[in-house]
């Protein structure tokens, strides 16, 4: 299963700010990126100025191994949105590198989904200048 659009509708888009644009620029080029702190080390997501664990401003966009497990799960039976073709899961996967993730999980029906399930991320081009990491169970 994975997520359907309804063409008729204009997705709703994420925000792009400074913060964030590395992020989406590396997802328009199917690299995972997330935020590191190039004082402590920490992983950092979603993007912000300051490290949460140091306060450190400096941080570099570093690449993920794209790999992490479902922390959490919901299945939408009725969409909140006229765009989004209910039903559709959204998952919040916690990635190897610690931060979490909040995406949509394809090729597996809802009740194929647990909690701790093992997924990869893999990239969807939903729009010319818009990508979305989304994750697919591995194994
Ligand atoms: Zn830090």
């Amino acid at each position: 299963m994975s997520i359907q659009y309804n063409k008729e509708h204009p997705l709703p888009t994420p925000p792009m700010i400074w913060e964030n644009m590395g992020f989406w620029e590396g997802t328009k080029e199917h690299r995972l990126v997330f935020q590191r702190c190039k004082e402590c080390g920490t992983w950092v997501h979603p993007p912000r100025p300051a490290c949460p664990k140091c306060r450190s401003f400096e941080k570099e966009w570093a690449p993920s191994g794209g790999k992490g497990t479902v922390y959490s799960w919901a299945t939408y039976s009725e969409s909140p949105h006229p765009a989004f073709v209910a039903p559709y899961s959204v998952v919040l996967v916690e990635m190897d590198e610690g931060v979490r993730l909040i995406s949509n999980l394809i090729d597996t029906k809802p009740e194929g989904i647990s909690i701790g399930m093992p997924v990869e991320v893999v990239f969807d081009d939903i729009a010319d200048d818009l990508t979305l990491p989304k994750f697919r169970k591995v194994g």
